[in-house]
């Protein structure tokens, strides 16, 4: 099985104009709204076709979407590939001197997920999922 875009991430500062724009004018369906606070974020979801786009907002300036928009203002955060087999598609990454940012991690879901360092991704902060 190939890998297939699970999620876009865009990092935003105004959730509700985000969606007037993803939702309302673009057309989208917003799937979800919640916030993480154990994250300090607030997500959206909007399916688009096997995929989704993702809206991510902070809830305080502390975590790495805060310090993102502060340095490079809103934008795509993200692209998630969905993969079958986590350590296999590591394995093949790191011989071809891909960096992780840490160790892969299980989500509440079950969902195993790791994220590539954008340094070594020509500039795009990749996370891998690997759906149980
Ligand atoms: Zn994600």
């Amino acid at each position: 099985m190939r890998p297939s875009i699970h999620h876009i991430a865009i990092a935003v500062r105004d959730m509700d104009a985000a969606l007037a724009l993803y939702g309302e004018a673009l057309g989208l369906e917003v799937s979800a709204r919640r916030e993480v606070p154990e994250e300090g974020v607030e997500i959206a979801f909007l399916p688009a076709g096997d995929g989704e786009i993702e809206l991510i907002r902070p809830l305080d300036t502390a975590n790495s979407v805060a310090r993102f928009l502060e340095k490079r203002g809103e934008g795509l955060h993200h692209i998630c590939l969905k993969v079958a087999n986590l350590e296999e598609a590591l394995e093949r990454l790191r011989r071809a001197g891909v960096r992780t940012i840490g160790e892969p991690r299980t989500s509440a879901a079950g969902t195993r997920y790791i994220f590539l360092h954008p340094l070594s991704t020509r500039g795009v902060l990749i996370e891998l999922y690997e759906e149980r």
